[in-house]
């Protein structure tokens, strides 16, 4: 497989003629060959009358056929080898070994997929039998399954060349629970998109999936993004990204005739709370956890601690020393694009010159184009309520520490705070009953609340949730991560009274998928 620059769409290559494109070279910012042709309207519709046809039969495909799909795909994208993590490190500029840990991730969730599917319990199979000699009335015969939503538009980020792009959370997710997928390529990494792509679409061919399973677009966010949100056959979207583009095809979405949901993870500031005995006795080894962890991919993780609660006194002040002379040893990183890059200079040139902050450490200066400062703030309780830009998010290795006059305070500001992701808090035993007070606060604004630990770094597994209120997400009910991430994609319908013929298989009274199921609402597991 050799990239050539070309829209997959169904089974075909095909050279997108809506103006070229080249990838650029993150370290460098020169450009990198082959040219890219962007998709014309044609191509979109095109692309979605393949899905919308594929849907019913991809839908209906047995759970062990799905699986296998899933798998194949992982199989194919470990078999581009070489040549895949080496146009990704070049076209992110992110280390090798990063990529070799993202392709790992993103292998090891189409396979977690593959799982879920077989298992078969996402369908979420209901049966309430009938009961003809019920008084007064008879009770129907009623069986519930999930289908489906039909075929999913899914947004590479920029930030997850591969676990979150072209074969990403969302791809694997939206194809698990029976969607075909559309993605719209970022603009950030056009080789490595169209790589897995071919790996996609050489597993639907060797698994006899319907053609329209998927395909790959290039081309801007505004016309064929937004074309796609727009298709009527289009049924969902997912999105990883900055909080304007992601607002944006909400408004998109509602606007239709027929509104559709975004699962548009957005911006977050991930809050991190130092509670007195543990800032006191481990201050030191917190400040260079929380370095590490803020510099991480450059700082560019959705999760990263952008912003510090903590009391202000001396054990605070020799948080922030330890936490600038940490940040001191961090060389320069390279940021995904040059793009990317400017807006990270440009809030944090507007952090050093706001009247309020602090500029209280920076990493290495850079050597080469894309390289940047990593960067660490202090400012008071008042400042931090008084000035909303304070709250937004730097995307980058940034962060802002507030410096609090007691814990009532503290906690006053977390209420004030906009739905995170995630928020930590740094305890001791002795923090507890302090920490206890912020717990229903922290639950209603924050995915994940974890102790003594920081959010980069997620876990993909079954009780993870990667998601959170507005803005961090678009809808809070529902996780971009782990097995869960196949709910967004589903939906559930009846069936009453339905001839046993012409029921699907996961609700015949045989049970032939072997799957368990909830009959009289008690849940009746599957013979082994
Ligand atoms: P982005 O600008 O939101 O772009 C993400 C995707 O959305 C791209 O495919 C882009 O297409 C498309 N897009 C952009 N504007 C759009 C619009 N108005 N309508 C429809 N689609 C649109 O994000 P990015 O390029 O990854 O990074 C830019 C900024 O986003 C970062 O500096 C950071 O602030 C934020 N970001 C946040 C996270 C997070 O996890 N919190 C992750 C990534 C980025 P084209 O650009 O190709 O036209």
């Amino acid at each position: 497989m050799n990239i050539a620059g070309n829209l997959l769409i169904g089974q075909q290559p095909v050279r997108g003629t809506s103006g070229s494109t080249y990838a650029i070279d993150a370290a460098t910012g020169e450009r990198i060959g082959p040219a890219f042709g962007g998709a014309t309207k044609e191509d979109l519709d095109t692309a979605c009358a393949l899905a919308w046809a594929a849907f019913d039969a991809y839908r209906e495909t047995s759970l062990q056929s799905r699986a296998q799909f899933l798998e194949a795909i992982a199989s194919n994208i470990l078999d581009l080898g070489d040549k895949l993590i080496d146009r990704c490190v070049q076209e992110s500029g992110l280390p090798r070994a990063r990529i070799e840990g993202e392709r790992g991730r993103t292998v090891g969730q189409l396979r977690m997929f593959a799982e879920i599917v077989r298992a078969g319990d996402f369908l979420e199979a209901r049966i309430d039998p009938a009961q003809p000699e019920r008084k007064p009335l008879a009770r129907v015969d009623l069986r519930l399954r999930h289908i489906g939503l039909g075929p999913v538009a899914v947004f590479g980020a920029s930030n997850f060349p591969l676990a979150f792009s072209v074969a990403g959370g969302d791809t694997a997710s939206a194809l698990a629970a029976g969607c075909p997928v559309i993605v719209k390529a970022h603009s950030a990494h056009p080789g490595t998109s169209e790589l897995v792509g071919m790996a996609i679409q050489k597993a639907v061919k060797s698994c006899g999936m319907p053609e329209g399973t998927f395909s790959l677009l290039f081309g801007s966010g505004r016309e064929i993004g937004q074309g796609l949100v727009r298709d009527p056959r289009i049924k969902a979207v997912g999105f990883t990204g900055s909080r304007h583009a992601g607002t944006e095809l909400l408004s998109v979405a509602a606007a239709r005739p027929e509104p559709i949901p975004v699962y548009a993870e957005m911006s977050s500031i991930n809050p991190v709370l130092l509670f007195p005995h543990a800032l006191e006795t481990r201050g030191d080894a917190i400040a260079r956890a929380f370095v590490q962890s803020l510099t991480l991919g450059a700082g560019q993780f959705c999760t990263n601690p952008g912003l510090i609660l903590a009391v202000d006194g001396s054990a605070l002040e020799k948080f922030i020393s330890s936490a600038s002379a940490a940040l001191a040893d961090v060389p320069a990183a390279t940021m995904l694009t040059p793009g990317i890059r400017k807006t990270f200079e440009q809030a944090v040139s507007n952090m050093c010159g706001h009247p309020h902050v602090r500029t209280e450490g920076r990493g290495f200066v850079g050597s080469t184009p894309n390289q940047v400062q990593g960067a660490l703030f202090s400012t008071t309780a008042d400042a931090f309520r008084n000035f909303p830009e304070l709250q937004e998010e730097i995307f980058g290795a940034s962060s802002l520490i507030v410096r609090c006059p007691d814990m009532q305070t503290m906690l006053e500001l977390v209420e004030s705070l906009d739905g995170q992701l995630t928020s930590a808090l740094h305890i001791d035993e002795e923090d507890h009953n302090d920490a206890r007070r912020f717990l229903p606060a922290l639950e209603r604004r924050t995915g994940r609340i974890l102790a003594n630990g920081f959010g980069t770094g997620v876990e993909v597994g079954h009780a993870m949730v990667h998601g959170g209120p507005y803005p961090s997400t678009a809808d809070g009910r529902s996780t971009s991560v782990g097995s869960n991430a196949i709910c967004r994609f589903l939906r559930p319908v009846s069936y009453q009274d339905m001839p046993e013929s012409l029921l699907p298989a996961a609700l015949k009274s045989g049970n032939p998928l072997n799957i368990n199921r909830r009959i009289n609402g008690k849940i009746t597991l599957a013979p082994k």
